[in-house]
């Protein structure tokens, strides 16, 4: 059969790099009304069926054989050009395929199946002319009982509709035919929604003059529907979420919609109270950890327009919104905005794109923005604004900082978790009644296994990873799981002297019962809290007073807004200061910085005890004495001496495989490869390694990796996307698989 167009392109839901381009397909005519751009389809290819994305519509070059879509999937189209555009712009910019990049901006839709419609069934006349009906009915009383039940619970399917009326399904045709039933469709996802907690309704804070001024030159660039980027520095407590509150309000009044991105830790439920208390049924909470029902159903929500106020977390980046006008990207600096594993997007930067593509505002809110950020604003030229709020609202002061060395500490014989100086500190907070939050940057009991006489600690066999100890005398690994116990005799040398080394909060805890015992603690990490809804519960018992002191990891240094709060001690800073990452100081300092901001926001000051063995470091220099101007003249010229951000762009390619030679063997293999294309393109790349990854090695497959460096970033792709190809044809000889991650945040 010979067919005319329309031909529509397809993309094929395959994640290979060989098919990722369009693929041409008839248009049936008893489709013809309903395919678009965005429509989700059936198609066969290769032998197979296989769903796809309509991405356009156009004629085939060749004269090959055309084949007809077989259906469509769903209803109505699942994306719009601007997602489409994105998409696109993904998979070049982390050479992914453009299914890939599809597959996950649309994930919350098409990985809950509705359940398919289905007819329901409601009384059609009122129940006051009940009485009147059912005496007309005399002589069909299964009739009746099948219109009492229809009145007393509408939307029950044919069949529950018979059985709850004890009738056959015949006699609901009966009364359908006769005008007593009315017949509707629904599905059952909707009629079991989750309604949105009812919220207090609250209204706008007259804003102090820093606020005004971030909202006026927000709303001025709103206006102009242009895309625009502010990066709002705002120390802690300044008040940065009512501006953005307010800037949201400002979009919708412009008939736009919003997003705002929060990092996992801190989608505290304050937020998202704050949100519904001033949006009502408007907003939408969008993470990955909602059931998918949940989330296909606010998903849904956006996608129809009826909730243009969207929050959530990195994932959130995609909501299917008609037209947003602004996109808010709260704790910017933060590294959970980057997806960590095949595809691995950075947050901010799909929010600036898609900004770009539907002329959009970006804010950037930190206390402790990024480099890469802050270096973009300040110099000035692009699409950037810094906009400053450098105090905290209402004058409050910033906490003071005091700063112990643990070195010293260990000389004069205390051996404890607690310095002499954090101790009197919470004594006389508890003494006040005031409220103390004691932060710690891990999990676990007590967490390294070291031998005191060789320095020998003990590792994971499959992981490479130090080996965590757990309450009951158990060693585990973080990543395989594997345990294992805590050997008498060092396996290094045979002394008797091997302790856990570092501490876990639950070991801060047991302490802090000994040397504070009238006092209420309460304990918040991933290990007490991955029971649902466990976060909330100990937020909400430390927020009504009804504890001193909270004991947590990183889920406390974040977000949290708790007046009585005075005193928070920083149990080790150096965990952060020891990673193997050249972010290591950025972090520190900005983990310092969040956790201290938890102190004195309410009327009373807050003070900060920050327990180090490094206490000259400028990290902590810089934190203590809240001063990111210090830290960024620190920290910029070792980054430009060395080459990283924001100087430079990084790559990095990981090999993994079970065999470690094939590793090595591979790695090695792309290097050569990738030296020949910058050489043969004249390239300007570094490439650094290949070396084994600081965890060499994750449930049994060995790990390594390439970096490579460039002053800008398109080359690294080219030479990236080359190499891959290359490496492609070379397989089966060339085993590893191969992850690349554009701007890396973190290289474990
Ligand atoms: P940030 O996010 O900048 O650390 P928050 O947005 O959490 O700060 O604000 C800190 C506190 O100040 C909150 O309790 C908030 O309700 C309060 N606040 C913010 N703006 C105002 C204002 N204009 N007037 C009075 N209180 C305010
Ligand atoms: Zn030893
Ligand atoms: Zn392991």
């Amino acid at each position: 059969m010979k067919k005319s167009g329309p031909f529509a392109e397809v993309i094929v839901e395959l994640n290979a790099r060989r098919t990722d381009r369009v693929f041409h397909y008839s248009v049936p005519a008893e489709f013809k009304d309903q395919i678009k751009i965005g429509s989700r389809v059936l198609v066969s290819f290769g032998g197979r069926q296989l769903p796809g994305y309509v991405t356009g519509f156009g004629v085939p070059e060749k004269k090959i054989r055309i084949k007809e879509i077989a259906g469509i999937l769903g209803e109505g189209p699942v994306f719009t050009t601007e997602l489409l555009e994105l998409a696109r712009w993904m998979a070049d910019n982390y050479l992914c395929t453009t299914a890939e990049a599809l597959s996950r901006i649309l994930a919350p839709g098409l990985k809950y199946k509705p359940v398919r419609e289905v007819k329901r069934f409601k009384a059609a006349v009122p129940g006051t002319e009940i009485k009147k009906i059912l005496l007309t009915m005399g002589r069909a009383p299964k009739q009746a009982a099948v219109i009492k039940k229809a009145l007393e619970c509408p939307g029950l399917t044919r069949q529950e509709l018979a059985a709850a009326a004890e009738a056959s399904p015949g006699a609901v045709d009966t009364l359908v035919e006769k005008g007593f039933l009315e017949v509707f469709t629904g599905s059952r996802s909707r009629l079991h929604g989750k309604q949105p907690a009812r919220t207090a309704r609250t209204g706008n804070l007259p804003l102090n003059a820093g606020q005004s001024g971030a909202l006026k030159a927000i709303t001025g660039t709103l206006e102009k529907d242009k895309f625009g980027v502010f990066l709002l520095h705002g120390v802690t407590g300044s008040g940065k979420t009512e501006v953005y509150l307010q800037a949201i309000r400002a979009a919708l009044d412009r008939g736009r919609q919003a997003v705002t991105l929060v990092p996992e830790i801190s989608l505290t439920p304050q937020m998202i109270g704050l949100f519904r208390g001033r949006f009502g049924d408007l907003v939408a909470v969008l993470h990955s950890a909602l059931p998918d029902r949940e989330r296909y159903e606010e998903w849904r929500r956006v996608k129809e327009g009826e909730a243009p106020v969207v929050l959530g977390t990195r994932s959130a980046v995609f909501a299917p919104l008609p037209a947003p006008g602004l996109f808010i990207v709260d704790e910017e600096h933060e590294s959970s905005y980057k997806q960590d594993d095949h595809l691995r997007y950075h947050a901010r930067e799909v929010a600036l794109k898609r900004a770009q593509l539907t002329g959009a505002v970006v804010v950037l809110g930190s206390a402790t923005p990024s480099l890469e950020s802050r270096s973009k604003a300040v110099t000035g030229g692009g699409p950037y604004r810094l906009l400053r709020i450098p105090e905290r609202v209402d004058g409050r002061p910033l906490p003071r900082v005091r700063v112990v060395d643990l070195r010293v500490e260990l000389k004069n014989g205390n051996r404890g978790i607690f310095s002499r100086m954090l101790e009197t500190a919470v004594n006389e907070r508890l003494e006040k009644g005031e409220q103390v939050i004691l932060f710690l940057n891990r999990r676990g009991y007590a967490t390294i296994v070291v031998c005191r006489e060789c320095g020998l600690s003990l590792k994971c066999p499959n992981c490479d990873i130090s080996l965590t100890y757990h309450l009951g005398g158990r060693l585990r690994c973080h990543y395989c799981n594997h345990t294992a116990v805590l050997p008498e005799f060092c396996p290094g040398c045979g002394s008797s002297y091997v302790r856990h080394f570092g501490v876990g909060t639950q070991k801060v805890e047991e302490e802090a019962q000994k040397i504070f015992p009238g006092a209420r603690i309460v304990r918040m990490d991933s290990d007490s809290t991955s029971r649902k809804g466990s976060h909330q519960e100990i937020f909400k018992t430390f927020q009504e007073g009804k504890a001193d002191v909270l004991i947590g990891t990183q889920m406390v240094a974040k977000g949290l807004d708790i007046p009585g709060i005075t005193l928070v001690g920083v149990i080790n800073a150096d965990t952060t200061l020891y990673m193997p990452d050249f972010r290591a100081a950025e972090r520190t300092f900005q983990l310092l910085t969040q956790v201290a901001g938890r102190a004195g926001r309410g009327s009373r000051p807050g003070e900060v005890v920050v327990q180090t063995h490094c206490p000259d470091h400028y990290s902590i220099q810089a934190a203590a004495a809240h001063d990111c101007e210090l830290f960024y003249q620190r920290e910029i010229p070792v980054r430009r001496s060395l080459g990283y951000p924001p100087f430079t762009y990084l790559a990095r390619l990981l090999f993994t495989h079970a065999d470690e030679e094939e590793v090595k063997k591979g790695a090695r293999l792309a290097k050569e490869n990738l030296s020949k294309i910058v050489l043969n393109d004249n390239l300007k790349i570094d490439i650094l390694g290949p070396a084994p990854a600081p965890l060499s090695r994750i449930k049994d497959r060995f790990r390594w990796q390439l970096i490579l460096k460039s002053p800008r970033r398109s080359p690294l792709k080219e030479a990236v996307k080359e190499v891959l190809a290359v490496l492609g044809r070379t397989r089966p000889v060339f085993k590893p698989v191969i992850n690349v991650d554009i701007n890396p945040q973190g290289m474990l």
